[in-house]
């Protein structure tokens, strides 16, 4: 059992998920297709308001498909992306070619749009997700754990979820300190190039789309969406 300190008499939730990213998301939305019931049993919290920024190359392989599949999801057209149908890879004596006749190797998404769609989901088969809460918090108790909020309020709750990346609030309750989260620095760049090719090609030394690749010691990615 969870509680909000000043609202305990309508706070029936036994999971606390901090961060509603995909990872997020997808734990509450796995707990919800087990039994509906879960739904009402659960808050999800996010410092963010969606859609909002997220650095990444959007690659959702036809596993990540499959996944959403499972959970009952299937990408609609309100998630901008496009196939990639051939992936080439080549670093120093490595050739490698993936390619799909019947279809796309995997797609690139628009990480807001994604997220956002995903939030949308949960919310729809009932799930509570609040946005632009920030946990600032967390501890230990008997039972379970109490989460502090940048609104002031005290969450109690059996069960905490730390989904917020590797640098979350949570993670630092749980984690041993002796492996400290490493953090990089990324740049994200969109290019518009109308009529770009759907293959996508990973070649030393040259330009690559939705990738990572070494640029002058720092790490650089590209995207192609449409200019939009
Ligand atoms: C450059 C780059 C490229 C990538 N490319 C790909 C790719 O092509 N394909 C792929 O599958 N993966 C890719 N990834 C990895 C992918 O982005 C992550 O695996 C994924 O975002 C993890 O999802 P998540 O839900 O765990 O975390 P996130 O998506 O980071 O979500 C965490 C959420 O928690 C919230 N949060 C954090 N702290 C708090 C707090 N204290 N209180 C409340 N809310 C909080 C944040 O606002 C955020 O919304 C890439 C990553 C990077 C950095």
């Amino acid at each position: 059992m969870c509680r909000t300190a000043g609202r305990a008499e309508r706070a029936p939730f036994d999971v606390l998920v901090v961060g509603a990213g995909p990872a997020g998301i997808a734990a509450a939305l796995h707990l919800q297709r087990h039994d509906a019931r879960w739904a009402e049993r659960m808050l999800v919290l996010d410092q963010a308001h969606f859609p909002r920024p997220k650095l990444c190359g959007g690659g959702v392989t036809l596993y990540g498909e499959a996944e959403l599949g499972g959970l009952g999801l299937d990408l609609p057209g309100s998630v901008r992306a496009f196939d990639v149908a051939r992936v080439q890879l080549r670093f120093q004596e490595l050739r490698m070619t993936w390619f799909e006749r019947a279809g796309r190797v995997f797609r690139v998404v628009r990480r807001e749009d994604l997220d956002h769609w995903l939030v949308g989901q949960a919310r729809a088969r009932g799930v509570t997700v609040r946005e632009g809460v920030r946990v600032t918090d967390v501890r230990r108790e008997s039972g379970g754990f109490l989460a502090r909020t940048d609104a002031g309020e005290e969450i109690h709750c059996r069960v905490l979820l730390g989904t917020g990346g590797a640098t979350g609030v949570v993670r630092k309750v749980v984690a041993d300190p002796e492996q400290p989260a490493r953090v990089s620095r990324l740049l994200e760049v969109l290019t518009p190039e109308p009529g770009a090719s759907a293959a996508m090609s990973l070649r030393e030394g040259s330009p690559c789309s939705t990738s990572r690749r070494s640029c002058a010691g720092s790490r650089a990615t590209t995207g192609t969406f449409p200019a939009t």
